[in-house]
């Protein structure tokens, strides 16, 4: 399982922190929790997009790449650390978003504009349709395009999440500890597939458990399904001799709620409770909702309090200011 020489380019600044959330744990009279903080990668305001891009981006600049492109909501993360890795690498940065150009630029979607990316709007089109178009025309003028991904979910970027998953376990080793649970917002799957094969091959014993955040109306391939080829072809890259099959894989869509990017009572009360017991901001899409989902199995007893639990912050936090008013911080 050597795969030393999949190039890689320097993004961010790792380990990230590993820390214990006593006040949250205490206020929920639940298990220890303790946070991988994944929003503090380093890259223009974080996330787990960061990782994932040191190995595509990596890949990129190995094919010559002078311009990228990639996909999104208009409030994407992935989008906009795509957007600061191109502006610190001197590449050309095109972003297809999802419908059309909001009235107010805000959020992540003003950090893109700032990074001087080219943004393309997708109207009723579906995510990424546009692209090959996009490239076609970029070729034809002399550039060498690579596409980027959606979500950075690709065998790259799930490989960037077996290394962090090894950087988590050596600092877990150093603070003495031990998890039950890897609690996390799942959504594009590379997330995901990278912690399961780097559970399997540290042999540990955690349960890998994404908190699904999409209902996935619109997938061509049941998230539950890519999730899965992801991990084993991600596995056949690093020559890893492994089969995932459908019961490896913990995947819970209780919290889905009314969909993508629909804020309700679950997200408002995650994101009050952790920034005011811990001072750490979560993001309305996905951490909010996957510590949402967190507080309700601690709260419903699926996870007991002799339980240790990992929970990852993948970022997201730029999003809270387009969403502010559905936030409901009275
Ligand atoms: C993209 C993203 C996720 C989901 O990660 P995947 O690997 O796409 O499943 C979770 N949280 C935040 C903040 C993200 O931007």
């Amino acid at each position: 399982m050597d795969y030393n020489h999949i190039p890689r380019q320097s993004l961010g600044y790792f380990p990230t922190p590993l820390i214990e959330l006593s006040r949250l744990s205490n206020e929920l009279a639940g298990p220890k929790i303790f946070m991988k903080r994944d929003d503090n990668t380093g890259l223009a305001l974080g996330g787990n997009k960061t990782r994932k891009l040191e190995f595509i981006i990596g890949d990129a600049l190995a094919k010559g790449a002078d311009t990228i492109i990639t996909a999104g909501a208009a409030q994407s993360n992935h989008c906009r650390q795509t957007a600061a890795a191109a502006a610190s690498l001197g590449l050309e940065c095109h972003l297809v978003l999802g419908g059309e150009a909001p009235e107010q630029v805000s959020g992540n979607l003003l950090l893109d504009k700032i990074f001087g990316c080219h943004i393309h709007w997708a109207g009723s089109h579906r995510k990424g349709e546009d692209i090959p178009q996009i490239v076609e025309q970029l070729s034809k003028a002399g550039k060498n395009v690579y596409v980027v991904p959606y979500g950075g979910s690709s065998e790259l970027g799930a490989l960037a999440f077996v290394e962090a998953f090894k950087e988590l376990d050596s600092q877990r080793e150093s603070m003495d500890e031990t998890f039950t649970h890897i609690i996390f917002a799942s959504s594009s799957g590379g997330t995901q597939a990278g912690l399961m094969l780097g559970n399997r091959m540290l042999n540990s014993p955690y349960q890998i458990v994404g908190i699904n955040i999409d209902k996935g109306e619109t997938d061509t391939v049941p998230f539950d399904q890519y999730t899965l080829s992801l991990a084993n072809s991600t596995a056949k890259l690093i020559g890893a001799d492994y089969e995932f099959s459908e019961s490896d894989l913990i995947l819970n869509s209780d919290y889905v709620g009314d969909g993508y990017g629909v804020v309700g009572t679950l997200e408002n009360e995650a994101i009050a409770l952790t920034a005011q017991t811990e001072g750490i901001l979560l993001d309305p899409v996905y951490t909010g909702r996957a510590m949402g989902g967190l507080i309700d199995m601690i709260r419903t007893g699926k996870i007991k309090e002799t339980d240790r639990v990992l929970f990852w912050h993948t970022g997201g936090a730029p999003a809270l200011f387009a969403y502010s008013s559905d936030l409901d911080m009275a």
